[in-house]
Order: structure tokens, then C-alpha cells, then sequence
């Protein structure tokens, strides 16, 4: 795996976290065209997201292979204590992602860190992706492109159910997404100095980005569209990211 890390140029990495976090533009036009969206949708976003990032959970975890496999668990209890860290200093933990009315004046802020965190962690996982190979590091980069649009669609109805507009909304959405690009750069350019902290790179992202799905995306979206539908989407997207994952150039 280590051998391959100086050939992926930092441009690529760069480029590539900078497209999927642009992607996000794309996920306010549903706002655009129909001002409010029925809540259902609110759901079935969510569920599509988490599907695609359980996806990309997988192949990183495969990605990181047998030798390295406990290396890979513990980074993954890492990213998992990232998120439950982050989001209790934050006083986050509680935030339902999801919510159009009734919420307090600051749910709107908090929705946006939220945001900003959970984009943090998908940013070590293209930096991860991108440093085991170059072709995996762009299909990681596709698929968090991807998932990006429905959920900037989520965080764009919240926002302009608090009277933003929808074309400032989708703006707020790419911003949130910025430090993607930070996160996968950085990512990168440390385990290039140190091909050791790759494994453990790439399980924090796995823990990060399953966690982020079970206890952010996914509770609230059962109420919105329903257990199975909302089950049925996500194992739908989760697999196939998986199946594009086992066919795509290597
Ligand atoms: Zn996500």
C-alpha cells in the first residue's frame, strides 16, 4: 500500500476533495425549484447519504487489508471517539439533523458545525483513500462527491425554513464542506511523511463515518419516511458504493 503514496500528486488529492466538496452546490437545487420540501424527502436524503457512506466505510475497511486489521479497529475506535467528543464539546449530541419547525434560534448554527464536523471526518477519508491509491482515492472522492448533493439538500431546507435563501443556502452547504478539502490534504500529507499511520488513517474514518450515520443521519429519518423504506434506501446506496467499488479500474 505504502508504495504507491508519492505518485498520487497533493494536486490530485486537492482537486479531487475540492469537486466533492463543490458537489454540495448541487444539493439546493431541489430548494431552488420547490421552495419547501415535503419532510419525507428530508428522510429519504438522509438515508441515501448514510447509504453511500456506510459504502465507502466498507471499502476503506477492506482497503486497509488483513495484516493491518487491528490497526484499522483501533483507528476506528478513534474516529469513533472524535465523534462523540466533538459533538458533546460542541453540545451537539443531542441535535436531530433533520428538523424544519419548531426548533430554537441557535438550531440553525448548530446544524452548520454539525455539518462542518461530519465533512471534517469524510475529509481524512478521501485524504486515506487517495494515499492507498490514486484510482481508490478518486472513487472514494466520487462517492463522498455523490453523497454530498442529498446532504447539502437536508442542511439547504433547514436553512431556508429559517428564511435563508435557497441560493445562499446552497452556499452555506459547499462552506460547510470546506474543510473537506483541509482535512484530505492534511490527511495525505501526513501519512506521506509517515506511511505507518496509514491503517490507523483509514480505520478513524471508518469509525467516524459509521458512527456519524447511526447516531446522526439515520434516527430522525425513521419517523420522516418510514423504518423499512428508510432501511431499504440506505442498504440500496451502502451497496451500491460496494458493487462500483469491486468493478472499478484498479
Ligand atoms: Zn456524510
Amino acid at each position: 500500500m505504502s508504495g504507491e503514496i508519492a505518485v498520487t500528486p497533493i494536486l490530485a488529492v486537492l482537486v479531487a476533495a475540492a469537486l466533492a466538496a463543490g458537489a454540495a452546490a448541487f444539493g439546493g437545487i431541489p430548494l431552488v425549484l420547490r421552495g419547501r420540501l415535503p419532510l419525507a424527502w428530508i428522510g429519504w436524503a438522509n438515508a441515501i447519504a448514510g447509504g453511500l457512506m456506510l459504502g465507502v466505510a466498507y471499502s476503506l475497511f477492506t482497503a486497509g487489508g488483513r495484516p493491518d486489521a487491528l490497526r484499522v479497529a483501533a483507528g476506528a475506535v478513534l474516529g469513533i471517539g472524535f465523534v462523540a467528543f466533538t459533538h458533546r464539546a460542541t453540545g451537539t449530541h443531542d441535535l436531530d439533523l433533520n428538523r424544519l419547525d419548531q426548533t430554537p434560534s441557535e438550531y440553525g448554527y448548530q446544524v452548520i458545525l454539525v455539518s462542518a464536523l461530519h465533512a471534517a471526518a469524510e475529509g481524512v477519508a478521501i485524504g486515506a483513500a487517495m494515499a492507498v491509491s490514486l484510482p481508490f482515492g478518486i472513487f472514494t472522492a466520487a462517492a463522498i462527491a455523490v453523497h454530498n448533493v442529498p446532504e447539502a439538500t437536508v442542511l439547504a431546507a433547514i436553512l431556508t425554513a429559517r428564511g435563508v435563501r435557497p441560493r445562499d443556502a446552497a452556499g452555506l452547504a459547499v462552506a460547510a464542506n470546506v474543510n473537506q478539502i483541509l482535512l484530505a490534504v492534511v490527511t495525505f500529507a501526513v501519512i506521506g511523511e509517515s506511511a505507518g499511520l496509514l491503517p490507523w488513517a483509514l480505520g478513524f474514518a471508518v469509525g467516524a463515518l459509521v458512527c456519524l450515520v447511526l447516531a446522526e443521519l439515520l434516527p430522525e429519518s425513521y419517523r420522516q419516511a418510514g423504518r423499512t423504506g428508510i432501511a431499504l434506501a440506505t442498504i440500496l446506496a451502502m451497496g451500491v458504493v460496494i458493487l462500483l467499488d469491486a468493478v472499478r479500474p484498479r
